[in-house]
């Protein structure tokens, strides 16, 4: 039996405060669907087959034991960004910049507070998530990489064609998240030498083995993201992340500590910046505490079913 749920946030994220999915149980263990709430049936097929696979088929077997990760700061204050980075003991930050409502007024006084908590020897890495046009872009990744020094810059613009001259005119290193997991090639990045780095997120991209394939066939160096998932989801992608050939950057499966609450006993939260790879499992008392009200369970079941009857159909 499905079951919905409503996770609220410390911080707001992507707009919301409460996070919510459905968790489905199968002879593999526990899988979670939970596309975000504007995303359509087509998109949100992904998700079902990457629930599925967790829940029906498991994952390939982990090549190493701990992954490292880096820590998220919402578009928050940069006191509260310096309290995030200290209190996840994580050596790599990645900052959410370019936030509606904001300027790069904030988000240079955020990515500064960031380095001053890291310290010299830390990463910083930005995410704008495509929210730049190119002229903004150019401008902002100068500004911050010439304030705090980037690892790299996370999908400063929408188009792959303006991630390729942002990497040119900065010399700052570029990764590739919605032009690779909302693209209908993912492969075009590479094709147009717009990425050093390739972003995936298991859930968008249909489960692990199919990110697998991808990271094998992009030829960029790969760092494996999540979606603001549960631990059943962030389980999947450090599942994904245990499985590279190679690892050389921190991974984004640091996003726990976003979550006021989670489903399991033991959250796959990183202890000094390093997950350990595991599967957690889900508590039934928490599973009971976290359930969505009425209305919200009806709506995602309702969603639920209408995408295992487009996946029913295209079987
Ligand atoms: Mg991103």
């Amino acid at each position: 039996m499905p079951i919905v749920y409503s996770l609220p946030l410390r911080d707001r994220f992507r707009g919301i405060t409460h996070r919510e999915g459905v968790l489905v149980e199968g002879p593999a263990g526990w899988g979670e669907f939970a596309p975000f709430l504007e995303y359509d049936d087509a998109e949100a097929l992904h998700w079902w087959a990457a629930a599925r696979e967790a829940s029906t088929v498991g994952w390939p077997e982990p090549v190493r034991a701990q992954v490292p990760v880096n820590c998220i700061v919402p578009a928050v204050t940069p006191e509260r960004a310096a309290e995030i980075v200290l209190a996840s003991g994580c050596r790599t930050a990645k900052v959410k910049v370019a936030e509606q409502g904001q300027d790069l007024a904030d988000d240079l006084a955020r990515v500064a507070a960031v380095r001053e908590a890291l310290g010299p020897d830390g990463r910083v890495r930005v995410d704008a998530n495509g929210a730049w046009g190119l002229r903004e872009a150019l401008v902002a990744v100068l500004a911050l990489d010439d304030e705090v020094g980037l690892e790299y810059v996370e999908q400063p613009c929408a188009s792959v064609e303006d991630l390729a001259r942002v990497r040119r005119e900065t010399g700052v290193l570029v990764a590739a998240d919605e032009s690779i997991r909302k693209a209908a090639d993912p492969y075009r990045v590479a094709e147009h030498e717009a990425a050093d780095v390739a972003v995936l997120k298991v859930a968008p991209l249909g489960g692990v083995a199919a990110c697998l394939t991808i990271a094998e066939q992009i030829g960029l160096p790969v760092v494996v993201s999540s979606a603001v998932d549960s631990s059943v989801g962030l389980a999947a992608g450090l599942a994904l992340a245990a499985a590279l050939p190679d690892l050389p950057f921190a991974c984004g499966l640091g996003t726990q500590a976003l979550l006021e609450t989670d489903v399991v006993t033991d959250p796959l939260a990183p202890v000094g910046g390093m997950l350990d790879v595991r599967r957690p499992v889900v508590d039934p008392d928490l599973l009971e505490r976290c359930r969505a009200d009425a209305e919200r369970t009806a709506w995602w079941l309702d969603r639920l079913a209408r995408v295992e009857g487009l996946a029913g159909g295209l079987a």
